[in-house]
């Protein structure tokens, strides 16, 4: 089944909604229902469609001034397919004997690396076969390592599928670099370098390595990728460092075949052409202005840029950049009437999307498929808008009620549902179908949690973004918390309660901080709980009141806990049980829980509902993973692993992101692995089940520390390592961050049995339950909770748990 563009997009959503219900494990069940989770665009913004039209085909690969060798592996490549016309206008410029500066600015999947890369190899085949001599012919150079490595891999595939493979040489020069390997280039200095702008720098200030890497040589391209990434001062550093470069490539020893006949002399000491790459470049409002114009300004400001970047002439930079098949619609194609009402699209049914298309144009619906998407007005119309810019659909409604005669005064509602079932029905079509839209789809998704809580109890709302003020109430919202252990939740304050009122906490404030907590709505739990010699005297309220303060410290932290009333309006609060309206308890601090008396060990157990930007990142990063893999199963050939590129704010952003990644799906893979096998075996000792999690992962392959060829017979320490590096994670579940809301535990997948207590405690228990004044199963039941309590602060008998982390034998 092929991924379909937006209803794929809805699963992961309603995907990421689940996990994060499953975060709100709260007490009160209005909060764990959380409404405001379901309602419309609360979770993500409405989608933005672009449109993805095929680029507009340039020469076959065999007309480009390419060797024929490398044109055929191209070819092969490309299925028989020529080349882009961008790719072809780059390529046939740059290995032009009069090459002039490139800009090569085309969107991502377009093929712009061949623009260069192509030209790059062409340059250097024709090099060996010219000098037969090592010497540098082009230098590429990257923002990031992990392009460069990406690239030094393709320029090797090529030349290997064209057979050039050890006759061009190209490498690498970057941090991981040997002194041994520097030393060979300094010796044989290859045809290609790739570098990044880092370790250029070092390059030029490192004498003996430049001396040797820059003799003799012929260096015909200086590639600049990404340039839209040197802007500002990078801008200008990068600036100097060509300039320099430039100046050192001028001055390189040259003491070999200096003497050249004016036909090799262009070849012998050729002019630099530096190339650039960036993305898609587009000017500003382009709305107001023709295409034509529109792009005469975008070549101007890629013109001005580059030539300042390089110091090369501007008018001599020729800008490329991508040019799509123009779209036509047929003239027949026509609109229903009306907007056509109550219309549903099973993606997976072509009869169905195909009387939806019939239904969308208004004719027989026994009108083919093809004929029916043909004639569907409206699917040519999303074409023509969505293939400029991305539209969300609020946008495309509209645009049709603007420009469609018939539909200027239909319903909102109507033309929404006439779009959205175009746009569904439309990327539903098979590949080729006249008429198919291949959209990309666009959402802003909502991560980075900080809920907050209408402070109103009659409203109670909920605010996702840490929202200061109630926008139904009108009273102040403050951070909502959750007891880790039995959801009973808090609002978090600060001030002095004493003094006068108080106010929401602010994070980032150095505070006083006082969670808010109300005893009263979590009577029911305590009522439960009564026994029934109580004196009768006492009131059914005053017991509550007993009951609960039983668990209630009277300080934290060396601070009171206040009981008293509050006022939710003004924030005042009052020792006095009947000043205001509620009855409350301030605690000074989140090490204890005022509800069920938990404790999460030296944390705090009761802690703000936020969820970070990693977590929903993972979330939606895992739902989306699984949706390429569904879609891809079936064909033929594939590698069953998925690819997702993510990008973030900076370098260490995205590390910090991979390192969340990596822990927690170690962490997920094992609460699946583990519940599978206890669904299959019953109940295991932790020493079972680690044996057995490990033999799954060397079965199935899928654990770091198996060796890479399959072998018979794995030594005792390899499997020591394999199995440690999967009873890590399971010891943490279990013992030491069990305490964690979304444990196995705590989501009740798995419990914990101890093995042997029962009989003991009826065997060896009467006495000591005679002394507590407690029945046998009250005993096993305390004995329970304190083996609980032992076990979640890591006191197993595992050798694993006896070493601190940083100890050689503690796996990583
Ligand atoms: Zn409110
Ligand atoms: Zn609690």
């Amino acid at each position: 089944m092929p991924l379909h563009p937006i209803l794929v997009l809805d699963q992961v959503i309603d995907d990421y909604r689940n996990y994060i219900r499953t975060e709100f494990r709260a007490k009160d069940p209005a909060l764990n229902a959380a409404p405001e989770l379901d309602r419309p665009r609360f979770l993500a913004q409405e989608p933005f469609f672009q449109a993805h039209r095929p680029f507009r085909s340039g020469k076959a690969w065999p007309d480009l001034p390419l060797d024929p060798r490398l044109a055929r592996a191209m070819t092969a490549r490309t299925g028989g397919a020529p080349a882009y016309l961008h790719q072809s206008a780059a390529i046939e410029e740059l290995c032009s004997p009069t090459a002039r500066p490139v800009v090569v600015t085309t969107g991502t999947g377009s093929g712009k690396t061949e623009c260069f890369l192509l030209p790059v190899i062409q340059n250097a085949i024709e090099d060996v076969a010219r000098f037969r001599q090592p010497g540098l012919t082009a230098i590429l150079v990257y923002p990031m390592n992990a392009l460069a490595n990406d690239q030094l891999l393709r320029i090797e595939q090529y030349l290997e599928e064209s057979g050039f493979q050890g006759a061009v040489t190209v490498a690498k020069y970057d941090r991981g670099t040997t002194q041994a390997q520097r030393e060979d280039l300094r010796r044989k200095p290859p045809h290609i370098l790739l570098t990044n702008y880092m370790m250029l720098e070092y390059l030029l200030v490192r004498p003996a390595d430049r001396d040797g890497i820059f003799a003799n040589h012929r260096c015909r391209f200086l590639v600049l990728d990404e340039v839209h990434t040197y802007r500002g001062t990078l801008g200008s550093n990068i600036a100097l460092l060509v300039r320099r470069l430039r100046t050192h490539l001028q001055r390189a020893r040259q003491d070999w075949r200096t003497e050249v006949s004016p036909h090799d002399a262009p070849y012998r000491f050729p002019t630099l052409v530096p190339v650039g790459t960036s993305a898609t470049i587009k000017s500003v409002s382009e709305e107001a202005i023709s295409r034509q114009e529109a792009l005469r300004r975008r070549d101007a400001a890629v013109q001005d840029f580059f030539a300042r970047l390089t110091g090369v002439e501007p008018a001599t930079i020729q800008v490329i950049g991508e040019e799509v098949e123009e779209v036509q619609t047929p003239p027949e194609a026509q609109y229903a009437l009306q907007p056509p009402a109550g219309v549903s699209v099973d993606v997976n049914d072509s009869e169905s999307v195909h009387q939806a298309l019939c239904t969308l144009a208004g004719i027989d619906q026994a009108t083919p498929l093809a004929e029916a998407a043909r004639q569907c007005r409206l699917l040519w119309d999303l074409h023509h808008w969505l293939i400029r810019q991305p539209l969300s659909i609020t946008d495309l409604v509209d645009r049709v009620r603007q420009t469609i005669p018939g539909r200027t005064d239909a319903p909102l509602d109507a033309v929404y549902h006439e779009v959205a079932t175009a746009l569904i029905a439309g990327a539903a079509l098979p590949d080729g179908t006249p008429g198919a839209l291949r959209l990309r789809s666009h959402r802003f998704i909502r991560g980075g949690w900080q809920f907050h809580r209408c402070l109103n109890p009659a409203c109670g709302r909920l605010y996702p973004l840490g929202e200061a003020q109630c926008s139904t109430c009108g009273y102040q919202t403050a951070p909502l918390h959750l007891c880790r252990n039995c959801g009973a939740d808090y609002l978090q304050l600060a001030g002095d309660p004493l003094e006068g009122p108080l106010h929401p906490f602010r994070s980032g404030v150095d505070e006083v901080e006082w969670m808010l907590y109300e005893p009263s709505r979590f009577e029911t739990t305590f009522a439960d709980e009564e026994s029934e010699d109580e004196p009768e005297e006492e009131t059914p309220r005053a017991r509550n009141r007993r009951q609960r303060n039983a668990n209630v410290p009277t300080q934290m932290r060396r601070r009171p806990v206040l009981h008293g009333s509050f006022d939710p309006r003004t924030l005042s609060f009052s020792a006095n049980r009947t000043d205001y309206p509620l009855e409350v308890i301030l605690a000074p601090a989140r090490i204890r829980c005022l509800c069920c008396g938990g404790t999460a060990g030296s944390r705090n157990v009761v802690a703000p509902l936020s969820i970070g930007t990693s977590a929903a990142l993972k979330v939606l990063g895992e739902g989306l993973l699984g949706a390429l893999d569904l879609a891809h199963r079936t064909f033929t050939g594939h590698d069953g692993k998925e690819r997702l590129l993510i990008f973030c704010d900076s370098r260490q952003d995205a590390a910090h992101q991979a390192r969340f990644i990596t822990f927690a799906s170690r962490y997920d893979r094992m609460r699946r692995n583990l519940v599978r096998l206890l669904e299959q075996e019953g109940p295991l000792t932790i020493q079972r089940a680690v044996e057995l999690l490990a033999d799954r992962g060397v079965r199935e392959r899928d654990n770091p520390h198996v060796p890479e060829a399959p072998r018979q017979r794995l030594s005792l320490e390899e499997r020591e390592r394999i199995r440690a590096w999967e009873e890590a994670p399971v010891l943490d579940e279990l013992a030491l961050s069990a305490s964690y809301r979304a444990t196995l535990i705590n989501l009740g997948l798995v419990g914990v049995v101890y093995e042997g207590l029962h009989e003991v405690v009826q065997e060896s228990g009467s006495k000591v339950a005679e002394a507590l004044d407690i029945d046998l199963p009250a005993l096993e039941h305390l004995c329970r909770c304190l083996l609980d309590e032992i076990r979640m602060r890591g006191a197993l008998s595992r050798p694993m748990l006896r070493y601190h982390p940083q100890h050689t034998s503690c796996p990583r």
